[in-house]
């Protein structure tokens, strides 16, 4: 089942000084101003999500532009320099990213991890954008669907039928990220279907039909037409293209049903 509007998620990564994203942030409102027939989410570095969330308290037009955070700590509190929680963010965005392929390649973040941020962040009121994917290897070895089954079966262990609903999978190939080769369409197609089959068969037809599949690999203002009219396809996660306001903006109209 695709769900009525397409959801766009922007992930700055670790980009912009907080003035250069706040310029950002008003570029992308008014750039796609009067427009209500997506959900828009930005990720900025932790650093700007208080000044970005101010910011957009201040506009008093459409778009409705919602936060996420691009990753929180397995921990809630304590001993843990340099992290930051979900309690610390829940307060200022609706989302956070969580098991990004650049998280757990360059930081080595392991999937017994990220099944606690998951949980850590819906009893918080969080709702994770749970990314999953292959590495290049991995497909040419014929080991995509098996990479991508472990991941969500072990990333949602702890997750009830009821709380998959809030749960956004972002199917991202790793060697899609970054590289501006996105993946084709009958592979996209492929993973969206495994992945919707893996929700239903382990919480039910109707929770699993509710929560939102999306994919993200160099989505760009030309390919996301296509890519959101796939069968199953919900919206994007878009990296490099999310830090350009008027290709954002093509990307978040071409979501328009
Ligand atoms: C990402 O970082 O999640 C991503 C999809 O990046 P890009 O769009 O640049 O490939």
């Amino acid at each position: 089942m695709n769900l009525p509007h397409k959801i766009i998620i922007g992930n700055w990564k670790l980009n912009d000084t907080i003035a250069e994203g706040t310029v950002l942030l008003q570029k992308i409102h008014q750039e796609l101003k009067g427009f209500s027939a997506a959900t828009i989410v930005v990720c900025p570095p932790a650093t700007h999500l208080y000044p970005l969330h101010r910011e957009l308290k201040s506009f008093k037009s459409d778009p409705k532009i919602e936060l996420g955070a691009q990753n929180i700590s397995d921990y809630e509190a304590g001993a843990h320099t340099g992290e930051v929680s979900a309690i610390m963010v829940r307060d200022l965005a609706k989302y956070s990213i969580i098991g990004h392929s650049e998280r757990r390649t360059h930081y080595g973040e392991t999937d017994d991890q990220i099944t606690r941020k998951v949980a850590i962040a819906l009893e918080h009121g969080l709702q994770p954008i749970l990314c999953v994917g292959e590495n290049l290897a991995q497909r040419h070895d014929g080991k995509a669907h098996q990479v991508v089954l472990d991941q969500l079966n072990t990333d949602l262990s702890d997750v009830t039928a009821d709380e998959i609903k809030k749960i956004i999978i972002a199917y991202e190939p790793v060697w899609a990220i970054g590289t501006g080769t996105f993946a084709k369409p009958g592979e996209i197609e492929d993973m969206l279907r495994l992945i919707r089959n893996a929700l239903v068969q382990r919480f039910g037809r109707l929770a699993s039909t509710e929560s939102r599949i999306v994919y993200g690999g160099s989505v760009d203002g030309e390919n996301a037409k296509a890519i959101m009219q796939l069968q199953g396809c919900d919206g994007v996660l878009v990296g490099g293209a999310s830090l350009k306001p008027k290709e954002f903006a093509a990307i978040v109209h071409a979501g328009q049903k």
